[in-house]
């Protein structure tokens, strides 16, 4: 790389750096996620006078986040039948505008986005031109159809930003820590290796990608690198463990943290990786449509806490549409609340689980909370 452009990349990074909202929160605080979550939110109505105006200068409560939320949903819900192809037609047929939404409920009777129709033809979806998206990704998710995401340069960095607050919920919290990422090398181009490295580097935490199956090769990479926290998928995490039960004494290599994610994690696997390890494992929820950092738990295993300005999650009843109330399962909906790039209203995810509508031990009370994650039979 030749001076000039080493200088470019040096001077991106460090405005990145700037607008980062996660660097200003304590990894001490009872939830760093939620108070990325929290300032995020304050942050928007500060710079929004109609939203300033709708809000007035109410208390910060779950009702004022709700209807904040419900804001959000409308203007995008304008917003993208002005700007995407798919949901102009979708609104047209369904007869539906924004003004008929005033509550939650009324979300009911808006159609949901189906996987089947971004597979299809995900430019329809597109509301912005083609020079403004900075990368494209395609995975196959977890029912084998091609999907296709675009986002803008913006929309990338908020999502760093809300991973590095998972990691600092994680435990993450010095330059001491080392994120060892073990995700297998994969052939979409959404590879969650390589947005964990860059979010740790903007933040000034250290990380090592190793995906290698041997686990001599992963242990020696601990030893050298000083791994404090390990992410990688359930399966993989699980197997490893199993393969170094015999070599290691629980402890031993001081790490901190284990973070399984992208498939279920059952409790007997949970409490065999822990036993090993000795030490709690965290899980964490992502698709890539969503842009993949969409939940984590805290340290209290009880239930994943959801990145709370930029989703609306509603848990349905996947035979007749319903809405359900906390506690009951069904499908996972989400609509992508601030994206501007290719943003998703009331997207079946095909995942069950339920809300959870208690305050979390860790002091979060404000942001919601799901419960465990199952794939819908196909
Ligand atoms: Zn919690």
């Amino acid at each position: 790389m030749s001076l000039s452009a080493r200088i470019n990349t040096a001077v991106r990074m460090n405005v990145a750096k700037r607008r980062l909202e996660s660097r200003k929160i304590d990894s001490g605080t009872a939830n760093p996620l939620e108070q990325w979550g929290l300032a995020k939110i304050r942050n928007d109505i500060k710079s929004n006078k109609e939203l300033k105006a709708f809000l007035g200068n109410r208390e910060f409560d779950r009702e004022l986040i709700n209807d904040y939320k419900l804001f959000r949903f409308k203007e995008l819900m304008g917003y993208v039948i002005e700007n995407s192809p798919f949901y102009k037609d979708l609104y047209e047929k369904a007869g539906m505008d924004p003004s008929q939404i005033t509550s939650y409920t009324d979300l009911e009777k808006l159609p949901l986005t189906e996987q089947q129709k971004l597979a299809e033809h995900p430019y329809h979806f597109l509301c912005v031109s083609r020079k403004e998206i900075a990368r494209e990704f395609t995975s196959s998710g977890t029912t084998n159809m091609l999907k296709r995401m675009a986002y803008t340069q913006d929309e990338l960095l908020e999502i760093v930003d809300s991973v590095i607050s998972g990691l600092k919920m994680a435990g993450m919290d010095s330059k001491e820590d080392t994120l060892q990422i073990m995700y297998p090398t994969i052939t979409a181009t959404w590879d969650p290796g390589l947005v964990l490295s860059k979010a740790c580097a903007l933040a000034g935490y250290n990380s090592v990608i190793n995906d290698s199956l041997d686990v001599n090769e992963q242990l020696r990479t601990m030893r050298e690198s000083g791994t404090t926290l390990i992410i990688g998928t359930s399966s993989f995490l699980y197997d490893l463990s199993k393969a170094v039960r015999d070599l290691i004494e629980p402890g031993e290599l001081g790490i901190k943290r284990i973070i399984c994610s992208s498939e279920p994690l059952t409790p007997s696997m949970r409490e065999e990786i822990e036993s090993i390890w000795g030490c709690k494992t965290l899980r964490q929820w992502g698709m890539t449509e969503l842009g993949l950092a969409n939940a984590i738990e805290c340290s209290q295993q009880d239930g994943f806490h959801l990145n709370n300005p930029d989703f609306l999650v509603e848990i349905i009843d996947p035979k007749t549409g319903k809405q359900l109330a906390p506690g009951e399962e069904g499908e996972l909906v989400v609509t992508t609340l601030r994206r501007r790039c290719m943003p998703l209203i009331r997207y079946r995810t095909r995942d069950i689980t339920s809300l959870i509508d208690e305050p979390c031990q860790c002091g979060a009370c404000l942001d919601q909370r799901i419960s465990d994650i199952k794939r819908m039979p196909p």
